[in-house]
């Protein structure tokens, strides 16, 4: 591929060029402010015009130029998402443009998927499409809803389609991953408050331990996935945090249980949310300690749009045919908040290629994680595709009108 700036320049340095920047200077949820600068800037540059949105988001627009097929037919829009926000991990790949923050890091690929989108500008730039594309830079997809954020602020506003892609280093690179349905799933963090009855270690009859209850809780819970549902449906419940006590001769008066409940099927989702609930108030009862159990806001689970990912595999086999397009093994058991926009409009989420031949870099979310830049280029020639390839599916389509 050889696909150039607006300015005439080869698009994939450019594209390095942004993403190292952005890899450099990492910064997490809602502070993304010097990425949205840049953001901005090659936005201004470029004079596409556009709005913050969601503290740092930004929406930006970009209308095309040809007269709709039909006159007086509606003018489609479609939108592209970029994720902007890195993680609180301490980078050890020792690259040359590694993270120049300490404790901070791009280990989801977000500041590759920032430069894609505005690569996705410069190939759309012509605006050789009739309709409008909006280009949504989100904040806050690792934590802090910013999806949500940019749905509640207007950002799917005339919105008909949604598309979006994220790096993933298990696959080679110029391969895609394209699947209709469920992709990843859904996240209910929980928190579990057990209340018991302190007293001196050497008189438990005195006591509501709960500690014991906590740990009889935890071992429970180990049954629901096993037990609770239907085996062919993926889950995991994970209890990662556990506080209880304050000293070692004191039996302990409270305990604090910290989990997240996955599941790649719905009625999955309730069994484990239902078994949850059993299993504490059988805690409850045999401990006559008070067990209250809060959940956190969670994600539903990304699931992809039948026309949608039909629209985001014909892109993917224009740019590296067949033997390029694949499909995933398995859904993931990892959220994505792109689920919160696929609730208002149809969507498709796919997965671009990025594994380093050679010495495997660490997985996402680790301190050694990277992968194989060649995807820049690969990753904004399908947004740009996928733009153009949707426009004409809106504009063909009846149920639009
Ligand atoms: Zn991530
Ligand atoms: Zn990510």
């Amino acid at each position: 591929m050889k696909l150039q700036t607006v300015q005439g320049t080869p698009l994939s340095p450019y594209l390095v060029e942004i993403r190292r920047r952005l890899h450099r200077h990492p910064e997490l949820a809602f502070r993304e402010e010097k990425t949205a600068a840049l953001v901005r800037r090659e936005l201004d540059r470029l004079q596409i015009p556009h709005r913050p949105l969601a503290g740092t988001g930004i929406r930006a627009e970009l209308h095309g130029r040809q007269a709709p097929a039909e006159p007086g037919a509606g003018r489609p829009c479609l939108a592209l998402r970029a994720d902007m926000d890195g993680l609180p991990i301490q980078e050890q790949t020792g690259l040359s443009f590694a993270s120049e923050h300490p404790g901070l890091m791009h280990a989801c690929g977000h500041d590759g998927h920032t430069a894609m989108l505005l690569g996705a500008a410069h190939l759309l730039w012509a605006r050789d499409f009739s309709g409008k594309v909006v280009l949504l830079f989100q904040p806050a997809e690792e934590a802090g809803n910013g999806a949500g954020r940019m749905v509640e602020e207007g950002g799917l506003d005339q919105v008909e389609l949604i598309f979006a892609g994220h790096i993933d280093t298990h696959i080679p690179t110029r391969t895609f991953t394209v699947d209709s349905g469920l992709i990843c799933s859904s996240a209910d963090p929980f928190a579990i408050r057990i209340r018991g009855r302190g007293a001196h270690a050497s008189r438990p009859h005195e006591a509501i331990d709960a500690v014991v209850l906590a740990s009889t809780l935890v071992v429970q819970i180990q049954t629901l996935v096993s037990r609770a549902i239907n085996p062919s449906h993926a889950a995991v419940v994970t209890v990662g945090r556990l506080r209880a006590g304050t000293v070692l001769n004191a039996i302990a008066e409270e305990a604090l249980l910290e989990g997240t409940i996955r599941s790649a099927h719905p009625q999955a989702r309730t069994a484990l949310r239902q078994g949850l609930e059993r299993l504490i108030q059988g805690v409850e009862a045999m401990g006559c300690a008070g067990i209250e159990l809060e959940y956190l806001p969670g994600l539903p689970a990304v699931i992809n749009d039948e026309r949608a990912a039909a629209i985001a595999r014909s892109a993917a086999l224009r740019l590296v045919g067949r033997e390029g397009v694949r499909r995933q093994e398995a859904p993931s058991l990892g959220s994505e908040d792109f689920a919160l926009y696929q609730q208002e409009v149809p969507g498709c989420l796919v997965r671009f290629g990025a594994r380093l031949s050679g010495d495997p870099a660490g997985p996402a979310h680790s301190g050694r994680y990277d992968f194989d830049e060649q995807v820049l280029e690969q990753g904004a020639a399908w947004l740009a595709q996928v733009a153009r390839q949707g426009l004409l599916h809106l504009e063909g389509s009846t149920e639009r009108r």
